[in-house]
């Protein structure tokens, strides 16, 4: 039987991608910008109903851009959600900047209102606050953006993993100053590697942020015949090529997010019965790209994460834990943690990944649900 990921780069069928790339041969814009880099940042920035965008070489490099875009400079204090990727974190420290971790809530998985008030209050002179949508999940933005706009602190959303996710109606990565996306192998839409800025601010400062933004991700060259170099640059333009690669995938984004969406229904409908295990909370007025399936599991139950995950593994199928929280990673244990009852680290110790690859069949389906039901027998 075939090996199954837990998610991998799905091109269209229609071979979109390819002919964004042959045009850029064709033409021969193989170099960081071209036509598809202009195109590809309208058609993101279009679909999810930003002012501006830039498409950079990774998430990471946005996250980054994001930072110094909000001014946050050395010994700056920012509020970082705990239960992340370490990627959302890592940029805070490129610009010696110190993070404070925020533990998640149960509702959502993702940032705790609760302890981001108490965040504020300990430290009230804190420059940027940056929550995540793990999994596609979102986080509680109307909360989170009522604290930060009493405090008037910059609100940098890392939607990486939330493309195709909406709150409220409106498109994840959109409620903050910036939103930030990657097109990194294994998320919703791949590019093979790429991310992409954007901003919401009002139509000007949009442009002249994301301007900025660009001239920092293209080695900070001023406008002059030489190479002039007032301020510090980076080398994080994405590429002509890559971004056709971007358009093509744009196009089948809401497919994905059906294939995605139905991946989860089935394990709802499947696997719900088993005593002790449940799922990552769904909410009415959202529409979550459920970018990975993930489960919980009792503590005391009779079946724990490492079993489920062994047990596929034997199957040729990739699962994984949920994300470590930043304040458990010993590169970060140095830094402060606002606790919320450890919602975080008991959602990483219950939890599993499961596969959520948008190339698999019910047939598939159909094995993962009868391995992971045969544990329980
Ligand atoms: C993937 C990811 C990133 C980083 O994106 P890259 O494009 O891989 O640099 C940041 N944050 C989260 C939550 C992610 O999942």
């Amino acid at each position: 039987m075939a090996h199954i990921f837990l998610a991998s780069p799905h091109m269209s069928a229609e071979g979109y991608e390819q002919e964004f790339i042959k045009e850029a041969f064709d033409t021969n814009w193989i170099a960081p910008l071209g036509k598809n880099v202009n195109e590809f940042e309208k058609e993101l920035a279009s679909y999810v109903g930003a002012k501006d965008a830039a498409a950079l070489s990774s998430g990471s490099a946005a996250i980054h851009l994001a930072l110094k875009a909000a001014g946050v400079k050395e010994g700056d204090k920012v509020f970082c959600q705990d239960l992340t990727f370490s990627a959302t974190a890592n940029p805070i420290l490129y610009e010696k900047a110190v993070p404070v971790f925020i533990d998640s809530d149960k509702e959502t998985w993702n940032m705790s209102p609760e302890a981001l008030k108490r965040a504020f209050e300990k430290y009230p002179e804190v420059k940027a606050v940056l929550p995540v949508h793990l999994y596609g999940m979102p986080a509680n933005m109307e909360q989170i953006m009522d604290i930060c706009k009493e405090y008037g602190v910059i609100v940098i959303e890392d939607a990486a993993e939330s493309l195709g996710s909406y709150y409220h109606g409106q498109h994840t990565g959109t409620f903050g100053d910036y939103g930030v996306f990657s097109f990194n192998g294994n998320k919703i839409i791949t590019t093979s590697g790429g991310g992409m800025l954007v901003c919401n601010l009002e139509e000007e400062k949009a442009r002249e942020r994301i301007a900025k933004t660009r001239f920092w991700a293209t080695q900070a060259r001023e406008p002059a015949r030489h190479y002039e170099h007032k301020e510090i640059g980076y080398n994080y333009r994405m590429s002509n090529i890559v971004a056709g690669i971007g358009r093509g995938q744009l196009k089948v984004l809401e497919e994905r997010v059906e294939q995605k969406r139905h991946i989860f229904a089935y394990y709802q409908e499947h696997l719900g019965d088993l005593p002790g295990l449940s799922f990552m909370p769904m909410h009415e007025k959202e529409r979550a790209n459920c970018w990975l399936s993930v489960i919980q599991l009792r503590e005391d139950g009779p079946v724990r994460p490492l079993d489920i995950m062994i047990a596929l593994e034997k199957g040729d199928i990739e699962s994984r834990p949920v994300w470590k929280p930043m304040h458990l990673q010993p590169v970060f244990a140095r830094y402060d943690y606002i606790d919320n009852g450890d919602v975080g680290a008991k959602l990483f110790r219950r939890g599993v990944c499961l596969p959520s690859d948008t190339k698999m069949t019910d047939e598939d389906l159909a094995r993962i649900c009868g391995i992971i039901r045969g544990l329980w027998r």
